[in-house]
């Protein structure tokens, strides 16, 4: 089912399967086409990078669904959580059906021994960059969950104080490792700079634990009402409002829509969707960890014990 190499002619090659979870892919003039594992002798086929449009005859694209996905056809904005810029990319499942890649578009076909250090470059630059995005959403979630609880006033708490203290702990460490895996970066022999991969794998194996931790804080501080509150439709007929607003405003002077924009920002920022990304995006967290084995260099770490210790 991955895609593969059916076909070759004289002018280029024919490929067949399908890659899953594009994000952004129909938003896009193109994809990019690589191996997402290390292959073996036997696998050739699938040792195959390439570039296309995704018009080009035999690709389709079947659009992911998302939780609350059809309040985006309400006609409403607030019910979004965040209707400017999105919560997560809108993925797509891209199959290729017999689709002909002409020669000057295919960057590899059937160099299986080059797969491995082409995953390894890949995982470790999208690993890198989960560090910074994801500190900046970390940052917007935190701000989020510090205006609401100023909102409901519970912001002087001793609690609530330390717990918020705990949401910056676990975006500041996340942007530690994004900074240590790109200031340990070396240059390759173009002169393109790569991140340290140990550290990197370490930065994206953070990101995936660090979410849900946030987002249990984030639910904790803000109440039940991120789950309950009536549709934004509700908030527009005048006498609903009246009764709604009432009844969800906490701060004198600060409008009930203020409070149901960040509640809604936290429903969406904390559904299915971001937590599945920050686990599986960039690999499963155990293809962090078999990096985190190879890279380790447990010989030297017992040759330092053992000198510790008087192991000769
Ligand atoms: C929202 C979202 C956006 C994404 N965007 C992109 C994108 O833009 N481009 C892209 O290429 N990919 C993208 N991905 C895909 C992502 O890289 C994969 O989801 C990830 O690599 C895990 O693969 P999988 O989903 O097939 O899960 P699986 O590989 O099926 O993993 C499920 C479980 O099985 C275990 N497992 C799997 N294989 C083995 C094995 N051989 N031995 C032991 N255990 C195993 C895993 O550790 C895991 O616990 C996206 C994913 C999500 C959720």
């Amino acid at each position: 089912m991955y895609v593969h190499i059916v076909d070759k002619k004289k002018d280029g090659i024919v490929v067949r399967g399908a890659k899953m979870h594009q994000t952004g892919a129909t938003n896009s003039h193109e994809i990019l086409v690589m191996p997402t594992l290390a292959l073996k002798g036997g696998e050739k086929d699938y040792a195959v990078c390439f570039a296309l449009p995704l018009n080009a005859p035999g690709i389709t694209l079947f659009f992911g669904r998302q939780v609350n996905d059809t309040r985006r056809l309400e006609g409403g904005k607030i019910d979004l959580g965040n209707y400017d810029y999105g919560i997560v990319g809108g993925e797509c499942l891209i199959t290729f059906e017999d689709v002909f890649v002409p020669e000057e578009r295919v960057f590899m076909a059937g160099e299986v021994e080059s797969s491995r250090d082409l995953v390894t470059r890949f995982a470790t630059a999208h690993r890198q960059n989960y560090g910074g995005c994801r500190v900046g959403i970390a940052d917007v979630m935190i701000g989020a969950i510090a205006l609401l609880a100023e909102i409901q006033g519970i912001d002087k708490f001793s609690h609530v104080r330390e717990k918020l203290v705990d949401l910056v702990y676990l975006a500041e460490r996340l942007y530690a490792c994004s900074l240590s895996c790109s200031a340990e970066g070396k240059p390759t022999p173009s002169g393109a700079y790569f991140a340290d991969t140990m550290l990197a794998n370490v930065t994206k194996l953070t990101a995936s634990q660090v979410f849900y931790d946030l987002s249990r804080g984030l639910h904790e501080i803000a109440g039940g009402f991120v789950a309950t509150t009536p549709s934004e439709q509700d908030f527009k007929n005048p006498e609903e409002a009246k009764l709604l607003n009432k009844y969800f405003e906490c701060k004198a002077g600060v409008p009930a829509e203020y409070r149901i924009r960040l509640g809604r920002y936290i429903e969406n920022i904390t559904s299915s969707t971001p937590f599945l990304e920050f686990m599986h995006g960039a690999g499963s967290p155990q293809t962090q960890r078999a990096m985190l084995f190879r890279e380790a260099d447990f010989e030297a770490k017992k040759r330092l014990a053992k000198k510790v210790v008087g192991i000769p």
